[in-house]
């Protein structure tokens, strides 16, 4: 298992970066969904929607199955491994997006963006991912935060249903 707080395990040429920067309080929101993962599962054939996303640079995969009702994501569930700042992104990306409409959930990816590349204030909404806020300074941390929202994204707007495969590697993008 990954030393959750050095958030450097895995991590291929960050070596001398062991510490994310992270204040202790948000460290401690990081850590509890990272041990504690929400929505961890699979939805198996209630699943409308899906897509597997990795992160090569850090070694990190994720499934996101998403049951999708009437606009709406009726249920999420969560699978992967990873360093804790992708898993426990994806968890927080969860709770976020259960029992909301699919265009917010969309929207949502777009604001995560802005807060890990613009470094913007994330809304009040967002609760615990402003845990995340710190990991913007980092870009290598960026693609293992982001990794969450670019899978829910791409299980969104994909047409293959329940599979389909996203990175936030772009240099290995389109050879899906
Ligand atoms: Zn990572």
């Amino acid at each position: 298992m990954p030393d959750p707080a050095s958030g450097s395990a895995g991590a291929s040429g960050t070596s001398g970066a062991p510490d994310v920067g992270l204040d202790d309080l948000y460290r401690d929101i990081l850590l509890d969904h990272y041990r504690s993962p929400r929505n961890h599962g699979q939805l198996d054939e209630r699943a409308t929607h899906g897509a597997d996303g990795s992160n090569p640079l850090c070694g990190d995969e994720l499934r996101v199955e998403l049951a999708v009702e009437d606009g709406a994501i009726a249920d999420v569930a969560i699978d992967g491994r990873g360093c804790s700042i992708s898993q426990a992104s994806a968890s927080m990306m969860s709770v976020y997006v259960r029992e909301r409409g699919t265009d917010e959930a969309l929207r949502a990816v777009e604001t995560f963006q802005q807060m890990m590349v613009a470094g913007e204030t994330p809304p009040e909404d967002f609760a615990d991912i402003e845990a995340l806020m710190g990991v913007a300074k980092f870009p290598v941390r960026v693609k293992c935060a982001s990794l969450a929202w670019k899978t829910l994204e791409q299980a969104l707007t994909s047409s293959n249903g329940p599979e389909s495969a996203v990175t936030t590697d772009e240099r290995s993008m389109g050879d899906d």
